[in-house]
């Protein structure tokens, strides 16, 4: 029988509500229930594709070729569950789907309204749950209070009544802010946020509160007074070292045994020996590196989440600390390459658009000139290819179609069509941009040998894509003569989706994203590959 549990935030946003759900779902796991993590956004994007990457952070893309919310990223990296194009739904979608059912004239003449039609369709997104999971943990974006959220709160509230409360429960992040003037940590914004979502019909079960300690028996008790929740099921939430603690912080909370009771399921002690074991090895480094990111969205780190963790997850399992140097491209270009002399270990990572291009290939020339491991992801390996060919090969004025439409020198183009299994894919310079990239997951043959196959330990890989432009084949001669060798194709030998260079210790490019990938308990082999050929440079000075 299937449990599902809510998780709303209140007060403020950015409470780390996600890795929550994620924490919570792993810890259901470490007592031997599965669990399926899932998320509704209120905003009204049908996705977050067309989203700025510095105000709304990273995409993360599913294997079916879904564009969605990072917080799916956080579900996979925690619970180890892949998660798909039914895991996130966002009002946009729900009302695209509600007006085009109104246009075929599904709802025989009835005025189409908030409730029942569109609390309606959140309902049936939340019961397409598969049905085969112990839990089904459904995150809220968004805060209690804001308008957009309102569809989504009376839909569960109506879901709890229809499916019976004792499968249902309701679990609230709030914030308790420390007034230093008081010496205080404030209790009322929880309150107000509790008594906002009880004016919605939800009386949440249990609250977990986030500070930046533990908090007191005292607190405990005056919260679960004002806010009709048993002290047991008020649980601190406190700021943590390292993410991977919190499964571990949770346990010791007491969330798992208060939502365990609540589900009149037995306790007895998790096995967290997986969380235990990383956040021994984060805490106990043998060595470090430092790794200069060079990329565009600088101002907002959340823009790289998957892989800031992936960068992290390669030095775990090399037991050593990995350093994050942020290099923004565009400054690069004016105050030259100096933020890049003392790293072991150079990557660009995967981005859209002119500004900040050609500070990319500077930094690209210096990794492969001066032997320094280099890591390009998607926009990362396009240029990568576009420097080899302008100062390698035969073509000076090489470039991308993105970028230079017209040049007749372009490397990286629009591939029209190309099939997915059996089935043709096509885009044009006109398509929508929103949901018609090369999406999702592809397959990809290694050549035998290269430096790919040795890392991947295996002739053929599934990666996941998120691009519009291609490298064109079409200019081989030209790479062969800058040094380029391709060693992972699409399988009909059309997409070129690995590069790598002979002539350097570590030189490699990517056309997929493969940090979407990577576990804290299982590194990704090329991030892992990657920090192990940075710890062999000597440049710490
Ligand atoms: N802008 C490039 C493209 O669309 C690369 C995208 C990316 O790095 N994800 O092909």
């Amino acid at each position: 029988m299937t449990r599902y549990i809510f998780i709303t935030g209140g007060v403020v946003s950015s409470l780390g509500k996600g890795l929550a759900t994620a924490a919570l779902g792993a810890v259901l796991q470490a007592h031997g229930y599965s669990v399926r993590l899932r998320k509704l956004d209120p905003y009204l994007n049908v996705d977050p594709g067309t989203m700025s990457p510095t105000q709304h952070g990273e995409v993360f893309v599913t294997d079916d070729g879904a564009e969605t919310d990072l917080d799916l990223g956080h579900y996979e990296r925690f619970a180890g569950v892949t998660t798909n194009k039914q895991d996130n739904i966002t009002t946009g979608r729900i009302y695209t789907n509600v007006l085009s059912r109104e246009r075929r004239g599904d709802y025989l003449g009835a005025t189409i309204q908030v409730v029942p039609h569109v609390t309606d369709e959140i309902q049936d997104f939340i019961k397409a749950a598969d049905g085969t999971a112990d839990f089904v943990l459904i995150e809220l974006g968004g805060t209690v209070g804001d308008i957009e959220i309102l569809p989504f709160l009376e839909a569960i509230r109506q879901f709890r009544n229809e499916i019976g409360h004792k499968r249902v429960m309701f679990a609230h992040m709030t914030l308790l802010p420390y007034i230093s003037v008081a010496g205080e940590y404030k209790t009322k914004p929880t309150q107000h946020s509790v008594s906002e979502l009880l004016s919605h019909g939800i009386q949440p079960n249990v609250l977990m509160c986030r500070a930046d300690r533990v908090l007191t028996d005292g607190e405990r008790k005056k919260i679960a007074q004002f806010c009709n929740v048993s002290p047991e099921n008020v649980v601190s939430a406190p700021d943590a070292k390292t993410i991977y603690q919190v499964p571990i912080t949770y346990h010791e909370e007491g969330l798992d045994r208060a939502v365990l009771n609540y589900f009149d399921l037995p306790f007895s002690k998790p096995d967290l020996s997986r969380w235990e074991n990383i956040v021994h090895t984060v805490q106990n480094p043998e060595g470090a590196v430092t790794i200069a990111v060079v990329g565009k969205y600088v101002t907002l780190l959340d823009s790289y989440k998957s892989l800031i963790e992936a960068l992290h997850h390669g030095g775990i399992a090399n037991k050593t600390r990995v350093n994050l140097r942020w290099v923004d491209a565009e400054k690069l270009e004016k105050t030259g390459l100096e933020e890049l002399q003392d790293v072991q270990g150079i990557l660009v990572p995967g981005g859209f658009g002119e500004r900040g291009t050609e500070g990319k290939i500077r930094a690209i020339t210096y990794a492969r000139e001066n032997k320094i491991p280099y890591f390009g992801i998607c926009f990362g390996m396009q240029m990568a290819v576009i420097e080899a060919s302008r100062n390698l090969g035969s073509l000076p004025e090489a470039n991308s179609s993105e970028l230079r439409p017209e040049n007749p020198q372009n490397v990286v183009g629009l591939m029209t069509e190309w099939l997915k299994g059996n089935e043709l894919e096509t885009r044009h310079e006109t398509t929508d941009l929103g949901g018609t990239m090369r999406l999702g997951a592809y397959p990809c043959f290694l050549e035998q040998g290269s430096l790919a196959s040795k890392i991947y330990g295996g002739a053929e890989i599934s990666e996941r894509h998120r691009h519009r432009y291609e490298v064109n084949i079409n200019y081989k001669t030209n790479y062969n003569q800058a040094g380029l060798v391709f060693s992972g194709m699409s399988p009909d030998n059309k997409l070129p989706e690995i590069i790598e260079r002979n002539d350097h210790p570590w030189f490699i490019g990517v056309q997929f994203h493969p940090e979407l990938k990577s576990k804290p308990f299982a590194p990704h082999p090329l991030f892992k590959s990657f920090i192990a050929a940075a710890m062999k440079q000597e440049r710490l000075v």
